[in-house]
């Protein structure tokens, strides 16, 4: 009798003492490459360890792990960043994104000339096809798109200048050939918070309230999305699904 309860208990363990999803969290650019400038002329690593920094604390407020990559700003290469994550269920990389040089525009800031755009703001998030779980990394993109959204945050329409929409409704596009997207064994999404160019945006990425709500955003969404499993979508291979771009 106590055998058998004992051998039920064994069976149901695993279900009940499921670890909590560990994500990691990558710090875009870092000390040395500093990333895009701001219209201020601010790094935008900066502002990538600022945001990546509460979306850490936040999700481990909500019961998740993080593990944290190139917090100190100091990572050697794009492929160490997926190298590092290893082990962890999903791997966000937080960026803040610029405009390609032809629409840039020039004004005077702090008695230098910098350069700003007025066309293009919003926040952006990219998969790549050849990421081997593009259906993870996909269905989480746009959890996360969806709950941004929901909590006033707008996509940017911009990429589909450059790129095939994934969910253009939430923000998500394909980026195939980024190395941290598919060169890992993750589920992968990069973010691009906003566009530090735009003068205003900037502002707005800067106020702390503001990024602590879209770090609540972010946090939600991918509780939401990791406390699914998706059994199919991991057992597909890689090439099942055909680039087909870039
Ligand atoms: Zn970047």
């Amino acid at each position: 009798m106590h055998f058998i309860i004992l051998l039920f208990s064994l069976a149901i363990l695993p279900a009940v003492t499921q670890a909590a999803p560990l994500v990691a969290v990558d710090v875009g650019h870092g000390i040395v490459d500093g990333g895009a400038r701001s219209a201020r002329d601010r790094p935008e690593y900066e502002f990538n360890r600022q945001l990546a920094g509460g979306l850490a604390q936040t999700l481990r407020e909500r019961g998740l792990a993080v593990r944290e990559i190139n917090f100190d700003g100091l990572i050697g290469s794009l492929a160490e960043r997926p190298r590092q994550a290893w082990g962890s269920d999903f791997f966000i990389s937080i960026h803040h994104d610029s405009i390609a040089s032809n629409w840039l525009k020039y004004w005077d800031w702090d008695g230098s000339e910098a350069s700003h755009t007025d066309v293009k703001r919003g926040f952006g998030l990219f998969v790549s096809a050849q990421n081997p779980d593009p259906a993870t990394s996909l269905r989480c993109a746009s959890t996360l798109g969806a709950i941004l959204r929901r909590a006033g945050f707008v996509p940017s329409t911009w990429h589909a200048r450059k790129h095939l929409a994934a969910d253009a409704e939430n923000g998500v596009w394909y980026y195939d050939n980024l190395v941290v997207l598919y060169r890992t064994t993750l589920p992968a999404v990069l973010f691009e918070a906003g566009v530090i160019k735009h003068r205003e945006e900037e502002l707005e990425l800067l106020d702390a309230e503001r990024q602590a709500r879209m770090a609540d955003a972010l946090a939600t969404g991918l509780a939401a999305c990791l406390s699914v499993s998706s059994p199919v979508a991991r057992s597909q291979p890689a090439s099942g699904r055909s680039p087909g771009r870039k």
